[in-house]
């Protein structure tokens, strides 16, 4: 209990516990100081009113008169003070002054009181002590938020009072004055029990208000997180796609464009490569803020996942060129050499750019179409610049939806067929085997190349129901040729980046007669740049059956060689690209003449695609090249005319040991191979 008393009169330990008690006192005062003065005021004069005419006019007029004056200017202080929520100094220096004013006008009413007492009756007197009494009970009450003002005033009147009564000879006096001291000390102790309690009320209401401002903070921190990239402080993917959708509504009612770029970094892989995460993140980082110093007029910037950003602009009609040109000014600042550990890094940015103005429907149409021309850059030669989305590629765009919807619903059994392209080995001119290249005659669309179909299938995760179609029927052919022959097999992305898709192709071939070691699946190099491990577990599987594995189009993709050596491969195909003008072009000579090393150094086969012409041919063999395919040797052939095709070339093979070429039969059944006009002029030279 004494404990809890000492407490009250402590000040708390926190100041700024303090300062909100100090303001809770302070409001609580604001209530109960006026009521003081009044009750101090009507015991003041009840005692004045009953002395009148018997003491002295000073005693009973001018003293409870400037009483009254005093007591007035201070309830007019105290209740001016109602609504206004006080400072921590001012509220302070009123609980100061108060404290100091209860002392003084508690001591100037008991001697007042005391003063008044040799004029009365002993009734009189009797009024005297009741009136100190019940003022000082009054006084400690309407002070229970003022502890050291309550004792004060407690200690100011009782002490006089008891000594004066204990010497006024009366024992009733003496008696009352010592009852009323009792009384104001159980009263102090109860007082402190309650002030305890609204200090603790006060603490407690202050840790609800600290934890709520806590849990806001903590909440906005939350949001913040949400909205933003935690690397580079950019807004994120989240926050790009609720801003197209505002923006895209603002703009609904006026004649500006939005424009929606997504710009995605190549080579990006190569630094985390090279110079781990931590180098990659530094590269991101000065990405951003490369893209915000450049874009700062243009286009607002969003992070949108690993190496690809998102930006926002709105234009007036008619300024496509400009936001171009903007773009292409971000291309510019982030192609700029970067400086990771003391080294320089290169990178480029791809963006694909769509506007209001040309794509039609709402913000989510146009960020597709901004995704579809980055795609379409990245796969054509406009690398490290923007690709406006335009009305070309809308009708593109229109014709993939045609072929995806006519591959959803075609009879895939009857519609798909194979032609097969003989993979010749140059010192004999005779094939090791076959490719088999998927044709696709539909009863809508008619003959649609397998270079827009696969893809259109990929992308609409429908490349694996051909795949298995292909690979029974590739299988069923393949059966039939001499068993020296090899079967080569174009596998999707999709096939190698689902376990399922995997079981699928494994199951087939369990079920074909034919054996598993006369078959080369190829896989492009996009595919290597893809799920790496999972890829890795694919080929494994494969390897595990007994085939064989070609890395296809190689030169075309972004793979490592670290990757390339990685894999378990029997055979690279140089693609084409590098193989036409060979003997002209001196980079692609080096770039074969290189691959071809590495080949010989890896210890596998190497394959050159798209050889058309006599003086490609022999530029290859000057780099010692062991197989070819190509249109030199054959277009690719229907099922059916394969065995002939094997005769041919082994007859020439026995008198000349040189190209079959252009002996081979040439016409074009529907559907066979998108490159036979090339063909037939071969055929004619
Ligand atoms: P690819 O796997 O690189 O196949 C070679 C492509 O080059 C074939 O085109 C072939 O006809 C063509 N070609 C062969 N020699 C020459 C030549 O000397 N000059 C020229 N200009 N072209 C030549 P095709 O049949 O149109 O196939 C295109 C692409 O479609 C293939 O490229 C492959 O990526 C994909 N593809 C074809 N069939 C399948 C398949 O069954 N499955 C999968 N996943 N993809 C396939
Ligand atoms: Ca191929
Ligand atoms: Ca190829």
């Amino acid at each position: 209990m004494l404990d809890q008393i000492v407490s009250v009169f402590r000040q708390a330990d926190e100041p700024a516990e303090r300062q909100e008690l100090a303001i809770a006192q302070y409001q609580s005062l604001k209530k109960q100081i006026p009521l003081l003065y009044l009750i101090l005021l009507a015991n003041a004069w009840t005692v004045a009113y009953s002395y009148l005419g018997v003491g002295s006019r000073l005693l009973t007029l001018y003293v409870p008169g400037a009483f009254t004056v005093l007591c007035a200017v201070r309830f007019v202080k105290w209740t001016r003070q109602a609504g206004k929520v006080p400072t921590y100094a001012e509220a302070r220096r009123m609980l100061a002054g108060t404290t100091l004013l209860a002392g003084l006008l508690s001591a100037i009413f008991v001697f007042w009181g005391l003063a008044l007492y040799s004029y009365g009756t002993a009734h009189m007197q009797g009024q005297i002590a009741f009136f100190i009494g019940i003022t000082v009970i009054g006084c400690i009450f309407c002070l229970m938020h003022l502890p050291r003002a309550a004792l004060l005033v407690s200690a100011v009147v009782n002490i006089p009072f008891v000594l004066f009564f204990a010497g006024s000879g009366s024992r009733s006096f003496a008696a009352i004055a010592v009852n009323v001291a009792l009384v104001s000390i159980v009263m102090m102790v109860i007082l402190s029990i309650n002030y305890a309690a609204f200090a603790s009320l006060i603490r407690s209401r202050r840790n609800i208000l600290v934890k709520q401002a806590e849990m806001e903070a903590l909440d906005a921190h939350n949001l913040w997180l949400a909205n933003h990239d935690t690397l580079t402080k950019l807004p994120n993917r989240h926050s790009f796609l609720l801003d197209i959708e505002n923006r895209f509504r603002e703009l609904e009612h006026s004649s500006d464009h939005l424009f929606i770029g997504v710009l995605d970094l190549d080579g990006f892989h190569v630094v985390n490569d090279a110079f781990g995460h931590r180098g990659g993140d530094q590269v991101l980082s000065e990405v951003a803020q490369r893209l915000l110093a450049s874009a700062e007029h243009s286009f607002s910037v969003f992070r949108l996942a690993g190496d690809e950003f998102g930006l926002i602009g709105t234009t007036p009609w008619g300024s496509s060129n400009e936001m171009l040109e903007r773009s292409e000014a971000i291309c510019a600042a982030i192609e700029a050499p970067y400086r990771v550990n003391d080294v320089t890094a290169r990178i480029t940015a791809t963006i694909g750019l769509a506007s209001s103005a040309t794509v039609s429907g709402g913000a989510q149409q146009i960020h597709e179409a901004a995704e579809y021309a980055l795609i379409n850059a990245k796969k054509s030669q406009k690398r490290g610049h923007t690709n406006l989305f335009s009305f070309v590629h809308q009708d593109t765009i229109r014709r993939h939806s045609l072929v995806e919807q006519e591959l959803q619903t075609a009879d895939l059994e009857d519609e798909l067929s194979l032609v097969f392209q003989p993979i010749v080995a140059v010192a004999t001119g005779t094939p090791i085997g076959f490719e088999a290249l998927a044709r696709w005659n539909n009863r809508q669309l008619g003959c649609v190349s397998p270079a827009e179909f696969i893809q259109i299938a990929e992308r609409a995760g429908l490349a694996n129901r051909l795949t298995c179609v292909l690979l029974s029927k590739a299988l069923a052919a393949a059966v039939a040729w001499p068993p020296q022959l090899r079967l080569s097999f174009n596998l999707s992305m999709q096939d190698i980046c689902s376990p399922d898709n995997v079981l699928r192709l494994v199951s087939i071939l369990n079920n074909s007669p034919l054996d598993p070691k006369r078959i080369d699946f190829e896989i492009t190099e996009t595919a290597v740049v893809g799920d790496f491990d999972q890829l890795v577990t694919a080929v494994t599987t494969l390897k595990a059956l007994g085939a064989g594995i070609s890395l296809d189009d190689f030169g075309t993709g972004y793979s490592t060689l670290s990757q390339v050596n990685r894999l378990p491969l029997d055979k690279i195909k140089i693609d084409r690209s590098f193989v036409t003008n060979i003997s002209t072009v001196s980079t692609g000579y080096k770039i074969v003449k290189s691959v071809i090393a590495l080949c010989r150094d890896m210890k596998i086969s190497c394959i050159i695609e798209g050889v058309e012409t006599q003086d490609e041919l022999n530029t290859l063999r000057q780099l010692d090249c062991s197989l070819v395919q190509g249109y030199f040797y054959s277009k690719p052939l229907l099922a059916g005319e394969i065995n002939d095709y094997i005769e041919r070339a082994g007859a020439k093979a026995l008198f000349n040991a040189v190209p079959t070429s252009p002996a081979i039969p040439l016409d074009t059944p529907q559907c066979r191979s998108p490159g036979a006009r090339k063909t037939s002029r071969i055929a004619a030279n």
